[in-house]
């Protein structure tokens, strides 16, 4: 194994606790463009921080607003509850390399080392925190998968806050142990549509028998939140103050590289809302745009969902119910509905709007690729390296392996760094019907794609 012919690089490199990263990186505070303002959807002009306030923290409002600050100190209590699971290890993947025959290094952050199973607690911790410290009584949100409600019924558990959280229906059904997780942290999990809001009722009534949606379940969520005294609403993605959470995955991967004196060619991530990926790549980002170095960062998603490669930049909703404010982001139309695909975690209609505009900017490259070849690589992976990883995080895995033979073909050694966002031990229904070869492909058609495109409102300056 190529791990014996070399001593100085560990095959798991550790930060020690100390180097834990003491603040997150906002990455906005370096760009030049920055991602265009939230507009209010019932003014169209820019969002005021008093009118978030009334569905997020006082605090993680002022974190989304904020485009010029550079560090955010993170609170000490956030960082004793990281040192719980962090820092997470930087992996050399030898096996890999070794069953691929390249020349390329791999290595791998891996942020499946807690109960969530994902990177999503590096944020839940850090919202659930900021909802005590303002004296809530709890929180409400929406999963569709299940590993954000997870996550966040986790942290609220350790803060000893309420938890309510509103599940795609079709998801509660099939995926009674993710439920049961979230009610074993102390969470209230209720299928969406559901008979305990307005909106969940108007839909049960105009669409009887529905298996629901992540856009009615965040409208849910959000009545939730409103209409309760002292509950505010949460988020587990495409916020600003999401990916500033998610900079720790980049921070500790920027420092373990410098500890050994590795320097990355390509760094690679999975994107559904873009807040993994983009707080991977942050730190990178900011040296790119800084002037101080050069790295190839590549976003990776479905071929069913392909926000980034087919989607358009335009101001758009992030729910169905178009209750929530509008961003400028890349996005397929929030009436578009991917189809049933075993990535839950990356079916979401828009990006993240600082990867949209990174990827604007030319700063990003975005690759989309089929849920067979996604699997064919899980497999792969899982058989030399040990770890079963996430059908999301899968994404991220078939690109540096397609990026690792392509060096095979023409003799670089290449440096490449991907995110292993997750485990998938949730999605065995997935990999048995990949083993059963019947899982299928469905690439959307331009047709489809238009159909969703009408969904985004049109207004000067949007149309499309
Ligand atoms: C939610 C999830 C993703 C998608 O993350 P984004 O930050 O929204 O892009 C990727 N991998 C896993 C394991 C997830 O749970």
């Amino acid at each position: 194994m190529k791990s014996l012919e070399n001593k100085s690089i560990p095959y798991k490199i550790y930060l020690t606790e100390e180097e834990l990263p003491r603040a997150w990186y906002n990455v906005r505070a370096d760009m030049k463009n920055k991602p265009a303002p939230l507009l209010d959807a019932e003014t169209m002009q820019p969002i005021t921080a008093e009118k978030l306030g009334t569905v997020f923290c006082e605090e993680l409002v002022r974190q989304e607003l904020d485009d010029t600050t550079a560090y955010f100190e993170i609170p000490e209590e956030i960082r004793n509850f990281y040192k719980m699971y962090r820092p997470a290890p930087l992996i050399r993947a030898y096996c890999l390399e070794e069953k691929l025959n390249t020349p390329a290094k791999i290595y791998y952050k891996f942020e499946g080392n807690n109960t969530s199973g994902s990177h999503k607690l590096n944020s839940a911790i850090a919202q659930a925190y900021y909802a005590k410290q303002q004296g809530l009584k709890g929180v409400t949100t929406e999963t569709g998968a299940g590993q954000w409600g997870t996550a966040l019924a986790m942290a609220c558990s350790f803060f000893g806050l309420d938890c309510q959280v509103y599940m795609v229906k079709c998801s509660y059904e099939q995926k009674p142990f993710r439920r049961e997780v979230m009610r074993t942290y102390g969470a209230n999990v209720t299928p969406s549509p559901s008979e305990t809001t307005s909106v969940g009722r108007k839909i049960l009534e105009q669409f009887p028998g529905t298996s629901g949606s992540l856009g009615c379940a965040i409208s849910e969520a959000v009545e939730a939140a409103t209409s309760q005294e002292g509950y505010r609403y949460v988020l587990g993605s495409v916020l600003n103050q999401v990916l500033l959470h998610q900079t720790v995955i980049g921070l500790e991967t920027q420092a373990a590289l410098k500890k050994y004196n590795i320097k990355p060619d390509m760094i690679i991530g999975c994107a559904g809302g873009g807040s993994n990926l983009g707080g991977l790549i942050a730190p990178f980002a900011g040296e790119i745009l800084r002037g101080e170095a050069n790295y190839q960062l590549i976003a990776v998603e479905p071929k069913s969902c392909p926000s980034l490669t087919r989607g358009v930049y335009r101001y758009d909703y992030c729910d169905t119910g178009a209750i929530c404010p509008l961003q400028k982001m890349y996005t397929l139309g929030n009436g578009f509905i991917p189809a049933a695909s075993h990535s839950g975690g990356l079916r979401y209609h828009g990006m993240s709007g600082v990867v949209s505009q990174l990827y604007e900017d030319g700063l990003l490259e975005a690759r989309s690729v089929e849920q067979t070849s996604v699997f064919a690589a899980a497999e792969e992976f899982a058989r030399c390296e040990g770890i079963l990883p996430a059908p999301e995080s899968s994404h991220a895995i078939r690109v540096a392996m397609d990026e690792a033979i392509r060096c095979r073909e023409t003799g670089e050694e290449k440096t490449i760094v991907f995110g292993l966002t997750g485990t998938g031990y949730f999605d065995m229904m997935s990999y048995g019907k990949f083993n059963d070869g019947v899982m299928g492909d469905y690439i959307p058609t331009d047709e489809e794609l238009q159909a969703g495109f009408a969904s985004i409102p049109q207004f000067p300056g949007n149309e499309i």
